[in-house]
């Protein structure tokens, strides 16, 4: 296929709040360096040299373009609309992640930038900045709650072993939250030579619209290979976690009345609060955090709640402002899945497709499942698979066939 568009900013002005979410709630030291990144930003976005440097490490480092694959086994199976997937967890690292971690560490290469911090839930966001500054020859420091770290050493050996330096974060319940706000601790003081290279579309402006503009590839991609394909997309489905593969996959429809938009959340082992991680498909508050206001899951006093989900991308309690505003203007549709339907679905697409989506994008899977039955057979949907599952052993192999998979356990531990 040739190159689809390259992104663009929606404006030349930044863009603070999108109806009443998003803003910058941020201290008055961080206020200089967000107006810096917002004008060197919407600069490198206009460059030439910055999108052809973009799309050349796109294409030869990320493994872009990326596969549209028509799941004709599956497709039968449900007997309703043509289901394709969007193979986003073909790209390097096994996730969409890589897109905004590659585009991120190249803009701040061309800030002048030498050091880069980000912060780390399960390790897949530490995992992409950590392959992206090795490549571009950037000092790299990831925040990591140290429960995390314990949890997910796999992703902290690799982490390492390209040169990141892992900072194990003790304040709070010692996972992704603490590691956010510590994160942004450390840029307030040090960002005259460092980029924090936020995860997902989040936090105070203008990040939302970086990650959404980094991730955007996808979905222009995807537009291109659905026409080539000669379908017209009846609805498109991903999950949301912070909401960066959504918004991303999302964005060349975001202004148009159609397709269908489903954004799927984890619904985790049901609707108890500190089961699940539904904020827009359940009953979320209004708050600020982490340098914006969004949904979250918040107690009375504004203290983030603890989440379930078997899958540790979508845990996440908040959720990008643009999503919570497209959420509640009717443009995307909130729904969720639980552990168990994740599951199905991951089982079903390997039997059908010999593919393994990751615990997070099955969720979108399972509610492809649950949509395309109620669709024509003229009609075709596309769901994203943010992630492939390998990632997942751990978690999948334990759910589905324990007994064996403790047995491997003990017997690696006794060698
Ligand atoms: C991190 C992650 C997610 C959730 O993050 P978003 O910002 O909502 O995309 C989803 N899928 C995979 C594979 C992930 O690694």
């Amino acid at each position: 296929m040739t190159a689809p568009a390259q992104p663009q900013a929606d404006t030349a002005e930044r863009q603070d709040f999108f109806g009443n979410f998003g803003g910058r709630y941020v201290g008055e030291t961080l206020r200089p360096a967000l107006d810096n990144l917002d004008r060197e930003f919407r600069t490198a976005i206009a460059d030439p040299a910055f999108q052809a440097e973009l799309a050349r490490v796109q294409k030869t480092w990320v493994g872009r373009p990326t596969p549209l694959l028509f799941a004709e086994n599956a497709t039968r199976a449900l007997g309703g609309a043509r289901i394709y997937i969007k193979m986003e967890g073909l790209a390097h690292t096994g996730a969409h992640k890589i897109n905004n971690a590659i585009g991120q560490a190249l803009l701040a290469k061309r800030m002048g930038k030498t050091h880069i911090i980000a912060e780390t839930g399960a390790g897949q966001h530490g995992l992409a900045s950590a392959a992206a500054c090795a490549k571009l020859g950037l000092d790299c420091r990831v925040y990591m709650g140290d429960l995390d770290v314990r949890r997910q050493r796999p992703n902290v050996f690799a982490m390492e072993m390209m040169g990141t330096r892992v900072i194990p974060v003790h304040s709070g319940t010692m996972t992704l939250k603490d590691a956010i706000n510590a994160a942004l601790r450390d840029w307030s003081a040090t960002y005259p030579d460092t980029h924090y290279l936020i995860g997902s579309a989040l936090g105070p402006s203008p990040f939302p619209e970086i990650a959404r503009i980094f991730q955007s590839v996808v979905g222009r991609e995807t537009e291109q290979q659905m026409a080539e394909a000669g379908e017209e997309i009846a609805a498109m489905i991903a999950c949301v976690g912070g909401g960066s593969n959504s918004i991303g996959f999302f964005e060349p429809f975001l202004d148009k009345p159609s397709p269908r938009l489903i954004g799927v959340e984890a619904g985790g082992r049901g609707p108890g609060p500190g089961d699940n991680a539904v904020r827009m498909a359940g009953a979320s508050r209004y708050g600020i955090a982490h340098g914006y206001k969004s949904r979250f899951l918040m107690d009375d006093d504004g203290q983030v709640l603890p989440t379930h989900s078997i899958s540790a991308g979508l845990d996440y309690p908040g959720i990008g402002p643009q999503l919570a505003a497209l959420g509640e203007s009717g443009r995307i549709e909130f729904t969720a899945a639980s552990d168990e339907e994740t599951l199905e679905a991951l089982k079903f697409f390997a039997r059908q497709e010999g593919v393994m989506f990751a615990l997070e994008s099955a969720h979108a899977g399972a509610v492809a499942m649950r949509v395309a039955p109620t669709l024509g057979r003229d009609q075709a949907i596309v769901v994203n698979m943010s992630g492939r599952g390998d990632k997942d052993l751990f978690i999948t192999a334990k759910a589905l066939d324990r007994d064996r998979w403790i047995d491997y356990l003990k017997n690696e531990i006794a060698t």
